[in-house]
């Protein structure tokens, strides 16, 4: 296996005893080690194809909780004062490191969350590109310089990390997500302490493990598990100075109100309804599988996947060629060659979704494809559900009010580009929208008045790549910097302005100067 041959005789022996069906517990990562967490209470967490468990996950005893926490501020100390191209050379490293055990992460994350081996692999390296952007930290943490503020003095800033910051994680991507945050803050000269999901937790231990061979010293990254008191504990400890979010918006909204209560800096992504809009002059063959690709794929369990569209005037005459392309996609478990849908990531998911199908129904929205009932030879205990689609649904309906986080796409028809561009900015969220045309006009007036943070324009899921930021708006962000480029850098970081003079000769001041320096 090409991942334990990377890695040292010490975690080589962990990653055996966590991974192997014998003991499948999940460790805790402290101080560079892997430690059996001495709680009683713990997680189950299944696969979601087969409904059987993959490994225990601990919930972090207030004990450990506090081992960890200070063992990142003990490496604060030295990890912050360590050269800045001490920390870039770790993040090459840990670069190759990675695309070396690609395939190790993605198949851990299809056994745990369920997406499929192919979409489980960009998972790895939509992170992995976080990771290349760091590689550039010297001139990413640069400061600025004016000499000659006054006589014989200079003004500069400082770019300072903060001190121990913290992460909390969603199950939907196992590895991108955290990749959004413990690169960037540590090779800002932070430490950090991860909790990635209790769902999702094994990418989150095997990056640890490239971590460690990458050279990263004992501390500056440490992991624990759990639920609400991990959150809690994550929250109140005032010697964390930062906490990145990303997830739904009970659990971001309640993290954002208690850690900025305690004075922490907070970045919180939340949840999304995302739309694309769909005008008749389109490429109406790429439309329609970009548009199929973007609800269904990932089993519709991603922050921006298009969730609803809007079909303009004629438009909506595509409508039964979007279904025959729907019914097309293959629905199996994630590591089935071929595979284009795989399960939700749990029963109640399943139910919850099915449940917002059926509110649709009953509050008088069309299914035109119905994929509850849906049973996946080989995998009949799986949390499997079809591509669904639900048209003719009005704005107050709970289908299109709610996240449905399933593979379901909601539609709605508008007669002009004014009317689709309104009913999206009614919506109280922010993250992504899509327009597809081929008129640049249209497409112009589109990316001026739509009002959410990432636009795509014939393009249906607009992520942007690390040298810009992850730019949620409205009801799917709070904070003031977003995750990764320029602002991730900002978020995990703190200026420092040094004026200084330097003279010659030194002056002799008759008198102490009371008046305000110009
Ligand atoms: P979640 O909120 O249930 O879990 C995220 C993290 O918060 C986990 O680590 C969990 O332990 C913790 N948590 C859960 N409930 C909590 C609570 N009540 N109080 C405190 N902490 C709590 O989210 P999820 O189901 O894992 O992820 C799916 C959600 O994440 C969706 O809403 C999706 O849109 C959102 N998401 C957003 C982005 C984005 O960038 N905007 C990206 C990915 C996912």
């Amino acid at each position: 296996m090409s991942f334990v041959r990377l890695i040292g005789a010490e975690a080589r022996l962990i990653a055996r005893r966590s991974y192997s069906s014998s003991a499948p517990t999940t460790k805790l990562f402290i101080d560079g080690k892997f430690v059996e967490s001495k709680t009683n209470d713990w997680i189950d967490v299944k696969d979601p194809a087969t409904d059987k468990v993959v490994t225990r996950v601990p919930k972090a005893t207030p004990e450990e909780m506090k081992t960890a926490l200070e063992s990142n501020k003990r490496a604060f100390k030295s990890w912050s004062n360590t050269s800045v191209v001490s920390r870039q050379q770790v993040m090459f490293k840990l670069q190759a490191l990675i695309k070396a055990n690609m395939g190790e992460l993605a198949k851990n994350i299809t056994k745990e969350q369920g997406k499929t081996l192919v979409d489980a692999e960009g998972d790895v390296l939509r992170g992995l590109q976080v990771v290349e952007h760091c590689c550039s930290i010297p001139s990413l943490q640069m400061g600025e310089t004016v000499a000659n503020v006054a006589r014989d003095m200079d003004t500069y800033s400082l770019v300072m990390p903060l001190g121990v910051t913290a992460g909390i994680a969603p199950f939907n991507f196992p590895a991108m997500i955290p990749l959004w945050m413990f690169p960037v803050a540590i090779t800002t000269g932070n430490t950090m302490l991860l909790k990635p999901s209790e769902r999702v937790p094994g990418a989150t231990m095997l990056l640890m493990e490239l971590l460690n061979e990458a050279g990263c010293p004992p501390g500056v990254v440490n992991v624990i598990h759990g639920q609400h008191d991990a959150v809690n504990f994550i929250c109140d400890a005032p010697e964390i100075k930062a906490v990145s979010f990303v997830g739904s918006d009970t659990a971001g909204k309640y993290i954002y109100e208690r850690a900025g209560r305690n004075g922490k800096r907070v970045q919180s992504n939340m949840g999304a309804k995302n739309h694309g809009v769909v005008l008749s002059d389109a490429n109406k063959e790429n439309t329609l599988n970009q548009l199929a690709g973007a609800a269904f794929g990932a089993a519709g369990q991603r922050c921006m996947a298009l969730s609803t569209a809007v079909f303009v005037g004629e438009a909506q005459k595509w409508i039964p060629d979007l279904v025959e392309r729907a019914k097309k996609l293959k629905v199996n478990a994630g590591h089935v060659p071929g595979t284009d849908v795989g399960p939700v990531i749990s029963d109640a998911s399943r139910k919850r979704i099915n449940d917002l199908i059926e509110s649709g129904v009953k509050e008088g929205a069309k299914l035109i494809l119905d994929g509850r009932k849906i049973t996946v030879p080989g995998y009949e205990n799986g949390y499997f559900v079809g591509p669904t689609i639900l048209t003719d649904v009005k704005p107050n309906m709970k289908c299109y009010t709610e996240e449905i986080f399933g593979p379901v796409l909601v539609i709605l028809n508008a007669d002009t580009l004014d009317e689709a561009i309104s009913i999206v900015n009614a919506n109280p969220y922010g993250n992504g929208t899509a327009v597809f045309t081929t008129n640049g006009a249209a497409a112009r007036k589109f990316v001026n008045e739509i009002d959410a943070g990432q636009v795509g324009v014939n393009v249906p899921i607009p992520v942007p790549l690390p040298m810009f930021s992850f730019t949620g708006t409205r009801g799917s962000f709070r904070g003031d910097h977003h995750f990764y480029g320029k602002q991730g850098i900002k978020f995990y970081t703190q200026t420092k302005t040094v004026t200084q003079l330097w003279r010659e000769t030194d002056v002799n001041h008759t008198q102490a100067a009371v008046a305000m320096p110009t």
